[in-house]
């Protein structure tokens, strides 16, 4: 069988037609958030007949990527997270600019007060790919940041993306390319005509995965007409850490808390304070910024804290991507489409293969 080749281009919407309901298709995906949309490209690129099936809105709201950061951090994420989370995020930095052209690779930056030294330390040991960043090369990288942080870490292999305007653009490839995208799906499964099933379900999947749970994450947009940054900067605070992701014209996201809370999609109190807090402490003309969005999602994560791939029948489920969605779900969902073409998945570390439902 043909292994997935990830650079065949998609066809154009003048060459195929929106395929009729209930005609089947090689592969349907359950679930139009990050996991699902991307395996979705990565199967259609592969030269697979693909339909989506999503329980929420067209804009995407319902899925905790719509509350993201989007940033690319694989190397920052070794800090706490497991090789195989890092790995397949390094796989995942080349695949993002094949799939989605809003991808920017500017590095991020890391940096702590003069209390947090240690922590920055620190920081630096359990990471690689990062060069010593002192006051003078904070100020080059962001200028509106000189003078603020006496030492920092730059990464320059990461990266960061819109998470909402990346969800779109991959639901518009799709359909350009003739594949039906359904949403406000309230439809039976089993009934769906196709070869295979991706169950990228998220937090939807707890019927298939017992031991899933909800990682919450708070977080806010502002925007600011006197502070001007142009790559993800990590603030490293003993207490309350924060990021902080350029949208673009003057608009930040800032983020994220981690409550291992599984009920409310609500922003607590505390957690709001914390947050414009720390943004204050970043940069103080924040102090002036307008609150543009308070959100908060639930992130589908297992005990461990690592992704899955589960074989089960014709379907195929991902999940648990938890902190690390939009890093890493390019690798998995070329891993996934080589499974359902016959091909060697690059890694199997994340795979668990077991014929019957959990
Ligand atoms: C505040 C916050 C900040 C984050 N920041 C980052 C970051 O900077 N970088 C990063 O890599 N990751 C980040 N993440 C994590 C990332 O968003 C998640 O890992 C990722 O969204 C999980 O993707 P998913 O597709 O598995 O699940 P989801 O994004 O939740 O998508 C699952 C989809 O399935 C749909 N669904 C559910 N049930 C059904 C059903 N029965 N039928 C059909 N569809 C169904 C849902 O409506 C949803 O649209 C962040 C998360 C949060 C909450």
């Amino acid at each position: 069988m043909p292994r997935a080749v990830l650079t065949t281009p998609v066809p154009s919407s003048s060459s195929s037609s929106v395929r009729p309901p209930g005609r089947s298709v090689d592969v349907a995906v359950l679930g139009a958030g990050v996991a699902g949309l991307v395996t979705a490209v990565t199967a259609l690129r592969a030269g697979l007949s693909v339909a989506v099936y999503e329980r929420g809105p067209r804009d995407f709201s319902a899925s905790a990527g719509y509350k993201a950061g989007g940033m690319l951090a694989p190397f920052c994420e070794a800090d706490g997270a497991e090789a195989d989370v890092v790995d397949l995020g390094l796989r995942s930095m080349a695949l993002w600019p094949t799939l989605h052209d809003g991808v920017v690779i500017r590095g991020s930056l890391v940096v702590a007060p003069p209390r947090d030294a240690a922590g920055l330390a620190r920081f630096g040991r359990l990471t690689e790919g990062h060069e010593p960043a002192d006051a003078a090369r904070i100020g080059d990288l962001e200028p509106d940041l000189a003078g603020r942080f006496r030492s920092g870490l730059f990464f320059p292999g990461e990266g960061h993306l819109d998470p909402r305007q990346t969800l779109g653009a991959l639901r518009d490839q799709l359909e350009a390319a003739g594949v039906a995208v359904r949403f406000d799906w309230r439809g039976d499964p089993d009934a769906i005509a196709a070869g295979r099933i991706v169950d990228a379900r998220g937090l939807g999947a707890r019927d298939r995965f017992a031991d899933l749970r909800g990682v919450k994450g708070e977080m806010v947009v502002i925007r600011s007409r006197d502070v001007a940054i142009s790559r993800p900067v990590r603030l490293l605070h003993h207490r309350h850490p924060l990021y902080l992701v350029p949208r673009g014209e003057g608009v930040y996201m800032i983020g994220a808390t981690t409550v291992e809370s599984d009920v409310g999609e609500a922003v607590t109190v505390r957690s709001a304070g914390e947050l414009l807090t720390q943004a204050y402490a970043l940069h103080p003309a924040f102090g002036e910024a307008e609150i543009i969005e308070f959100n908060a999602g639930l992130r589908p994560a297992f005990p461990g804290n690592e992704p899955r791939i589960v074989e089960d029948g014709r379907v195929i489920a991902v999940n648990g991507l938890y902190r690390h969605g939009w890093l890493i779900a390019p690798a998995l969902a070329e891993d996934i489409v080589a499974r359902i073409v016959g091909a060697a998945p690059a890694s199997k570390k994340h795979e668990v293969f077991h014929a019957d439902p959990a």
